[in-house]
C-alpha cells in the first residue's frame, strides 16, 4: 500500500533488512527523544542517507509500538537549519575561543558579584550524563544552586508532592500497573495525544479486560474520552476539591486501610479533618460537576481495590498543583493502594528525560541523586563524594524567579541548554526582555534559529538525537540508553563535553576530565550508592563500576539497582518504607480553595496543552511535513454556544487576550469544550506563526511550593478578528510572510504552505504575493479574478517551475489544500500548462481529503467520512479500506471520533479537530 504521496507505507519496511542490503549501518537500539513514555526504537540509515525508525519489540516501555511523532523521527534528522559551528556575536568562532570566552565571563561574574550571579537553565531534553555534569559544576564547584530546568514547567508539582508525602521524589509504580488495574483514573491528561503509546496500552488492557473502568477527569472532552466510561468535565483546578472530598468519602464509607495508615503513615487525622470541612455543595461549586456524578466516581473509586490514578500537566500546572498532587496521593495512602500490582498514584512526565533531570538534581531546590540541598547530611555526602570546593548551601532560583532575577540585573551570565524559554516560559515578553538585558547569554542548541537563540552572545552547536550517547529515564523509573547512529555534523559536540570543557577552563580540570558518557554514568551511579545503605530511594550501585562495553550494551532497567540486590522489587511502598526521617508517609492537609480569579474584563478560562503531532516549540517536529499536516495553524477551541454569542463562526480568525498579551488563532467550534472555556495549543512560535506564542498569555504566577507556573487556568477574552483579505498559498521555498497581519506557515510535501490574512483592503495583492515568494522578482505572474465573488487566484512561475500559488478571498479560504502543494513538483515548461493552471487546475472544486488524520498513510478526515458512507463503519474497516490507523495507531481515537460523529455539520457543531 502507498501513501497519498506515493511513499511506501511504513508497515512495508521490512525488518529483515535491518543492518543488511541497502542499509548503510546496522540499526541501533535507542529511545525516542519526545515524551516520557520512553519508547524503545530501532534506528538506522539507508545507503541514500535517509533514516528508518521502527519500534523496538524488545523494549518494555512500548513493545514495538510508536506514535506518529516517534514514527516520523527519520524525517527530522536532516541538517537543514542545524547549528554546526560555534558562534560568538553571530560570527563563526573556534571551539577554543568560545569555551575560553564562556569560562572567562562566568569566572569574572563569580569573582565580581558572587556565585549567585550566574545561572544555567537546562532541559528535559538533555541526557542524564549531560545533566549530571551541569549540576555538579553549578552546585559543587561554582557554589550556587542557580540551575533550573524546563521540567519546572511540567512536573515540579509532582516532585514537590512526592517529596512532601514520601520524603523522596519516587514514582511508586510501573506501566504494568495500567495492565493490571480494574480502575484507571486519568486526571488532567490527554493521554491519547500527549502519551499515545501509554494510551494504546490502556486501550489494549481495557479491551483484554472489559470489566476495567476508565474515568477521565478533564475540563475538555479530549480524544482520551473515547476510552473513558465516565468523563468528569471538571472546572479548571476543581481537582483539589474532588480528591479532598474523596478522602472524606473513603473515611465515611469505611474504605480506609487502617492497618496501612497506622503502620506506615502519619497525619491522617489532620488531613481528614481538612477534607471534611468541604460539604458536597462546596465540592459541586468548586468542580462544576453534579453531585450525582461526583458520588458515582467516589463509589467506583471506593469499591475498586486495584486503582491507578494517572495524572499529568492538568494537575501540575496550577497555583495549587502541589496540593492537588497530595490530594490524590492522600487517597491512595488512605486505601493502602500504593506500590501494589495494579494500584498507585502515577505521575506521567512530559519530556523524555524529565525523570533523569530530577534524579541528578536538575531542579534548583534539589542537590543530586535525590538528595536534598537543605539537608546538612546530604550536603556533607555530596561534599565528600565530589570533594567539592564550593558546595551550594541553599536552593537556587526556580525558572520563573530566575528570569525575574535576569530581568532585574542580578544574573550577569546565563547558559541556556537545549530549551527555548522565550516560547515556553510564562509571560514570554518578559522572558525575552530579560534575555535582552542579560550581559552575557550562552545558548547550546542543535538548531541555528529559534526565538531564544537570537539573544545569545555565544551559540554552541550540540549533538542532536541520533548523534549523541547517554541514558534517559522514563515515567516509570526505567533507564534506557540513547545511542548514536549518525555522525556528528560540522563541529557539533555533546552537551556534557561543552560543560566539562568550560569547567576545566574555570580551573576544575581534574574533576571534569571524563573520557565519555560511560565515565560520567559510572561516577553518577557511584554517587547514588555512596553512603546510601537503603536510606535513599535512588541507588544504581550495581553500575558503579560498569565497563564501557557493558554501558554500551545496557538493557533497559528499573531503578533502584542496588549492588547485590539487582533483582529486588521494582515497586515502592506496598509495605511502607518511606524515605522520611521516621519512615512514614505524610498525609498532607490541603485546603480546598479555588484560585481567586475575578476579572470581568477576562470572562473566559483559557486552558493550554499539546497537539498530537507536534513537540514543544516545533524545532524538530516542524521538519516533518506529515506531522505538520495534522494542524497547520494555531487554533482556539470554543464551545459553539459561546461562539454564537460572540458571532464567531467556525474557521474564522479570533483574537485571544489575557492581561499579559494576545494571540491570533483559527476558531474551532467544539462541544468538547466547557461553556466559558477556551483551549489553545502551546507549540507555535515566531518561526511558524505571526501571533501564536501562547506563553504570551500565561501570567508568571506559580505554585507556592513547587514554583511551577499555572499554565492552565488563565483569565482570557476572545473576539472575532475581521480581515479584509484571507489567503492560502503554497510556496516552493520558505516564504517571507512579514507583510501579512496574520500568518502561519508549515512545511508541506513538497514546499511550504501558509494561511494568512490582511486586516485592511489592499488594492494590489500581487505586490504582496511577490514579496512573499522567494525569487519572484523576474517571475511570470498569472492572475485570475472571479467577478462574482471578488476572489483572486495568483501564481508565479520561473519558466518551468511553479514558485507559488495563492488564493485570496474576503472570507476564510475554501480549497482542497492537499492538492495544491503537489503542483510545486510538476513540470510547467509548457506555457499552455501555465495558462490553464489558475482556471482549470487551481480550483476549489477538487475532492478535498480534508485535514490529515492518519500521518502514516496520509489519510484525511474527508477520506474517512467517505469510507464511512461507503460502509466502513468501524475503525478496523477504515484501516482495511484506507490503511488509516493500521500502523502506529495514534489516530485510532480520532477515527473513532469521526465515526461516532458521522454528521457533525448537520448537528451544527464542528468536530474539534477540523480546520
Ligand atoms: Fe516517542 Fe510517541 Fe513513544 Fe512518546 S509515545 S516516547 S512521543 S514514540
Amino acid at each position: 500500500m502507498k501513501t497519498r504521496n506515493g511513499r511506501a507505507a511504513p508497515h512495508l519496511w521490512d525488518n529483515s533488512h535491518w543492518g543488511h542490503g541497502d542499509y548503510l549501518l546496522p540499526a541501533v537500539r535507542t529511545t525516542c527523544p519526545y515524551c516520557g513514555v520512553g519508547c524503545g526504537l530501532l534506528a538506522g540509515r539507508r545507503a541514500d542517507g535517509s533514516v528508518l525508525v521502527k519500534g523496538d519489540h524488545d523494549h518494555p516501555a512500548n513493545y514495538g509500538k510508536l506514535c506518529s511523532k516517534g514514527s516520523a523521527l527519520g524525517e527530522t534528522v536532516g541538517l537543514e537549519g542545524r547549528l554546526l559551528f560555534p558562534e560568538i556575536g553571530g560570527e563563526r568562532a573556534s571551539w577554543d575561543a568560545a569555551i575560553d570566552l564562556i569560562a572567562a565571563r562566568f569566572s569574572e561574574a563569580i569573582s565580581t558579584h558572587g556565585p549567585d550571579s550566574v545561572a544555567f537553565y537546562v532541559s528535559g531534553q538533555l541526557l542524564t550524563e549531560d545533566y549530571y555534569v551541569a549540576n555538579k559544576l553549578m552546585k559543587g564547584f561554582i557554589g550556587s544552586a542557580n540551575i533550573d530546568t524546563n521540567s519546572r514547567l511540567c512536573m515540579a508539582s509532582s516532585v514537590a508532592g512526592h517529596r512532601r508525602a514520601f520524603g523522596s521524589d519516587t514514582v511508586p509504580g510501573t506501566y504494568e500497573d495500567i495492565d493490571l488495574a480494574d480502575l484507571v483514573v486519568v486526571a488532567g491528561s490527554n493521554l491519547a495525544w500527549c502519551h499515545p503509546v501509554t494510551y494504546q496500552r490502556l486501550h489494549a488492557a481495557k479491551s483484554a479486560r472489559p470489566h476495567m473502568r476508565v474515568v477521565l477527569i478533564d475540563p475538555r472532552a479530549t480524544l482520551t474520552n473515547h476510552i473513558a466510561d465516565h468523563h468528569l468535565a471538571i472546572s479548571p483546578d476543581g481537582d483539589l476539591a474532588l480528591f479532598s472530598g474523596l478522602l472524606a468519602y473513603l473515611a465515611e464509607n469505611d474504605r480506609v486501610d487502617h492497618s496501612y495508615v497506622m503502620e506506615h503513615t502519619e497525619g491522617f487525622d489532620d488531613a481528614l479533618a481538612a477534607a471534611r470541612r468541604l460539604t458536597m455543595d462546596d465540592i459541586v461549586a468548586q468542580t462544576g460537576l453534579a453531585a450525582s456524578e461526583i458520588e458515582a466516581f467516589y463509589r467506583l473509586f471506593a469499591s475498586t481495590e486495584k486503582t491507578v490514578t494517572i495524572y499529568s500537566q492538568g494537575i501540575n500546572q496550577s497555583v495549587i498543583g502541589t496540593d492537588k498532587v497530595n490530594a490524590i496521593i492522600n487517597c491512595h495512602l488512605a486505601t493502602g493502594r500504593i506500590g501494589k500490582p495494579g494500584a498507585g498514584p502515577f505521575s506521567i512526565t512530559g519530556q523524555p528525560n524529565a525523570m533523569g533531570g530530577r534524579e541528578v538534581g536538575g531542579l534548583a531546590n534539589l542537590l543530586a541523586c535525590h538528595m536534598d540541598l537543605e539537608n546538612p547530611d546530604h550536603r556533607d555526602i555530596a561534599n565528600r563524594f565530589w570533594t567539592a570546593p564550593n558546595l551550594a548551601t541553599k536552593p537556587g532560583l526556580k525558572a520563573v524567579d530566575l528570569f525575574r532575577a535576569i530581568d532585574n540585573g542580578r544574573i550577569k551570565a546565563l547558559w541556556i541548554m537545549a530549551t527555548n524559554p522565550v516560547d515556553s516560559l510564562p509571560d514570554g515578553e518578559v522572558a525575552e526582555a530579560a534575555l535582552k538585558r542579560c550581559p552575557f547569554v550562552v545558548v547550546s542548541d542543535v538548531v541555528s534559529e529559534n526565538d531564544t537563540l537570537r539573544h545569545a552572545h555565544v551559540r554552541l552547536p550540540a549533538l542532536a538525537w541520533g548523534e549523541k550517547e547517554g541514558t534517559v529515564t522514563n515515567s516509570e523509573r526505567r533507564i534506557s540508553r540513547q545511542r548514536s547512529f549518525l555522525p556528528a555534523p560540522g563541529e557539533a559536540k555533546p552537551d556534557w563535553w561543552h560543560i566539562c570543557q568550560v569547567a576545566q577552563r574555570m580551573g576544575f580540570e581534574r574533576d571534569f576530565d571524563y573520557g565519555g558518557p560511560a565515565a560520567i554514568y559510572r561516577e553518577y551511579a557511584a554517587m547514588t550508592a555512596f553512603e546510601n545503605d537503603g536510606r535513599r530511594d535512588l541507588d544504581l550501585g550495581a553500575h558503579a563500576e560498569i565497563s564501557d562495553r557493558a554501558y554500551d550494551e545496557l538493557e533497559p532497567f528499573f531503578w533502584p539497582h542496588r549492588l547485590g540486590l539487582e533483582d529486588q522489587e521494582v515497586r515502592f511502598f506496598a509495605k511502607g518504607g518511606f524515605f522520611t526521617a521516621n519512615g512514614r508517609a505524610r498525609f498532607i492537609s490541603v485546603s480546598a480553595q479555588m484560585p481567586e480569579r475575578k476579572d470581568e474584563a477576562y470572562p473566559f478560562t483559557l486552558n493550554t496543552g499539546r497537539l498530537r503531532d507536534q513537540w514543544h516549540t516545533m524545532t524538530r517536529t516542524g521538519k516533518s511535513p506529515r506531522l505538520s499536516a495534522h494542524m497547520t495553524e494555531p487554533h482556539c477551541e470554543i464551545h459553539p454556544q459561546d461562539a454564537i454569542q460572540l458571532a464567531i463562526a467556525n474557521d474564522t480568525l479570533v483574537r485571544i487576550e489575557s492581561a499579559q498579551g494576545a494571540v491570533i488563532a483559527r476558531a474551532l467550534l467544539s462541544d468538547g469544550q466547557r461553556l466559558g472555556d477556551l483551549f489553545l495549543s502551546m507549540h507555535w512560535t515566531d518561526q511558524f506563526a505571526s501571533n501564536g506564542r501562547v506563553n504570551q498569555l500565561v501570567p508568571a504566577v506559580t505554585d507556592a511550593v513547587s514554583g511551577q507556573p499555572a499554565s492552565k487556568n488563565i483569565a482570557a477574552r476572545i473576539a472575532p478578528l475581521n480581515a479584509a483579505h484571507h489567503g492560502f498559498a503554497v510556496f516552493a521555498e520558505r516564504p517571507d510572510m512579514s507583510a501579512a497581519d496574520y500568518w502561519a506557515t508549515v512545511l508541506a510535501e513538497p514546499g511550504w504552505r501558509s494561511e494568512f490574512a490582511f486586516a485592511q483592503e489592499i488594492e494590489d495583492l500581487s505586490a504582496h504575493a511577490r514579496v512573499m515568494t522567494a525569487s519572484a522578482n523576474d517571475a511570470e505572474l498569472h492572475v485570475h479574478r472571479d467577478p462574482a465573488t471578488g476572489a483572486q487566484r495568483m501564481a508565479f512561475f520561473d519558466g518551468e517551475r511553479l514558485l507559488s500559488a495563492f488564493l485570496f478571498s474576503s472570507t476564510p479560504v475554501r480549497v482542497a489544500r492537499a492538492h495544491v502543494s503537489a503542483h510545486l513538483s510538476k513540470d510547467y515548461s509548457d506555457p499552455r500548462e501555465r495558462e490553464r493552471f489558475l482556471t482549470e487546475v487551481f480550483h476549489d472544486d477538487q475532492p478535498d481529503p480534508g485535514r490529515m488524520v492518519c500521518a502514516c498513510y496520509g489519510v484525511g478526515e474527508n477520506d474517512i467520512r467517505s469510507a464511512i458512507d461507503a460502509g466502513s463503519a468501524t475503525v478496523s474497516a477504515i484501516g482495511k479500506a484506507l490503511g488509516a490507523g493500521s500502523y502506529c495507531g495514534t489516530c485510532l481515537a480520532e477515527i473513532q471520533y469521526i465515526i461516532d460523529a458521522r454528521s457533525p455539520a448537520e448537528a451544527g457543531v464542528q468536530d474539534p479537530f477540523t480546520n
